[in-house]
């Protein structure tokens, strides 16, 4: 039923929760909440299936994808098996392939899925959990009060209005909150931008390895190559936003080009086509604040983003929503939505974040790119594979601390190393 001209539709009833935007961090946080009983509506922008960036999961995600019951359904699915990354340094011509492990508590693989479809796989499971999902709806504005919040959103055009308890913001790079009642805090270095497409037909490596994502780092950034199901694959290009402000030309002419500078990438491609149009995507690094608030918390992109390298997105999405939804449903149980009471959240965040930033900022130096891609022991090599893997929400033990400390230990007498020899330290952060 419309509204008349003028008046906003509520939406009935006061809701347990509000949550914004329907990517992984939303549908996760809903399905949680919802199958723990709660009473939640989400609101999302776009219609689904929507295109997405971020094709590359992480293994330690599939336990997440199990508590919430869609483990199953994305199995069935036919994403692309992926049991490992490849990284190719081609200052060195270096090249490293890390499997991921047997022996943790996440299964020694993952998957490369076209994000509209697994966006929309999530979000269909949290409404038929009781999510009640809102779509082409996108919120205008929040306004907290002592006994709950009210939101304000359009649809069609019309407006909507609805109340809740709690609101989590999931609105993505969008972040709603930070936007309204805090600020983003941009990353200057990391100031990248990334040109992407889809090709059919281009180079599969045979058997375990045909899923594998590979990482080209070259003189002018980086490329991902993403092999997807059914022969789709998807090509990255992250590189400075200088370097695209520079370029005279096109965009996909500046595309070509970086295609054509990174000879194992060209090399990859021939025969393939291809059958998307480039998207651009710039300024992903950011922390926005505040996390958590008197009725309020974010999860997944609206709470950061520092860098795409290890493909942590999508993890840090669904972890943020997981450990939200607990929170969220403690404050539910007892009444109390203080700011204070959330503490504990922000604090498994940012100490699951810390080290996966301090990895994205020293990965960028060639000294430390150089002993990451050769780690000397099983030890190490086991303390890299937990962080690539998406361990660092579990509480890591003091072994693999350590292993990390002795890795960064390397680097630094790398570096020094590297100096004496007159080759280049300096960070490729300036990319
Ligand atoms: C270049 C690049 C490459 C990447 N590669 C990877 C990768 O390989 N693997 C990986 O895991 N991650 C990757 N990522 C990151 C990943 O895409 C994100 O971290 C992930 O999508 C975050 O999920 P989210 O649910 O927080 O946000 P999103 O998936 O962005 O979802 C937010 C949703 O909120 C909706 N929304 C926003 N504002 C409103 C509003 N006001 N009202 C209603 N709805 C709203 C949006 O429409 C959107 O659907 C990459 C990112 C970049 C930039």
């Amino acid at each position: 039923m419309s509204a008349p001209a003028g008046h906003a539709a509520a939406v009935p009833g006061v809701h347990d929760v509000i949550v914004v935007g329907g990517g992984p961090a939303g549908s996760t946080t809903g399905a949680f909440l919802a199958r723990a009983g709660r009473r939640v509506l989400l609101f999302e922008r776009e219609p689904f299936p929507r295109f997405h960036v971020g094709e590359s999961l992480l293994p330690a995600t599939l336990p997440i994808l199990e508590r919430m019951g869609a483990l199953a359904t994305v199995a069935e699915r036919g994403f692309q098996v992926k049991y490992g990354a490849t990284f190719h340094d081609q200052e060195s011509d270096f090249q490293r392939t890390f499997y991921f492990l047997t022996n943790k508590p996440w299964p020694s693989y993952s998957y490369q899925v076209r994000r509209a479809d697994f966006d929309a796989l999530l979000l269909e499971h949290a409404a038929k959990h009781g999510v009640d999902v809102r779509q082409r709806a996108t919120v205008e504005s929040v306004a907290f009060d002592a006994d709950g919040v009210s939101v304000s959103a359009r649809r069609d055009g019309l407006p909507i209005t609805a109340r809740a308890r709690f609101l989590v913001d999931a609105s993505g790079r969008d972040g709603l909150i930070a936007t309204k009642l805090g600020h983003r805090e941009r990353i200057p270095n990391l100031g990248k931008v990334a040109l992407f497409a889809h090709f059919r037909g281009a180079g599969r490596l045979p058997g375990r390895d045909e899923g594998n994502i590979f990482i080209y780092v070259f003189q002018d950034g980086w490329f991902w190559w993403i092999p997807l199901a059914n022969d789709l694959t998807s090509l990255g290009c992250v590189m400075h936003a200088r370097t695209v402000r520079g370029w005279p030309g096109q965009l996909d002419e500046l595309y070509a080009e970086m295609i054509r500078r990174c000879p194992r990438v060209a090399h990859r491609l021939v025969g393939g086509e291809r059958v998307t149009e480039i998207h651009r995507v710039a300024n992903f690094s950011y922390m926005n604040e505040p996390l958590v608030g008197d009725r309020f918390l974010a999860v997944g992109d609206a709470i950061a983003f520092v860098d795409p390298i290890f493909s942590i997105g999508v993890h840090i999405a669904m972890q943020t929503g997981e450990l939200a939804a607990r929170a969220v449903d403690r404050a539910l149980e007892d009444g109390r939505f203080m700011a204070a009471r959330f503490a504990p959240y922000q604090r498994t965040v940012e100490r699951g974040l810390g080290p996966l930033f301090r990895f994205i900022h020293k990965y960028y130096e060639p000294a430390f790119f150089e002993v990451f891609l050769r780690p000397k022991t099983r030890w190490v090599l086991e303390a890299v594979l937990s962080v690539l893997s998406g361990g660092t929400f579990m509480r890591m033990g003091w072994g693999t601390r350590l292993a990390l400390a002795v890795l960064f230990a390397a680097a630094r007498m790398n570096l020094w190393a590297r100096r004496r020899a007159g080759r280049p330290v300096e960070s490729r952060l300036e990319w």
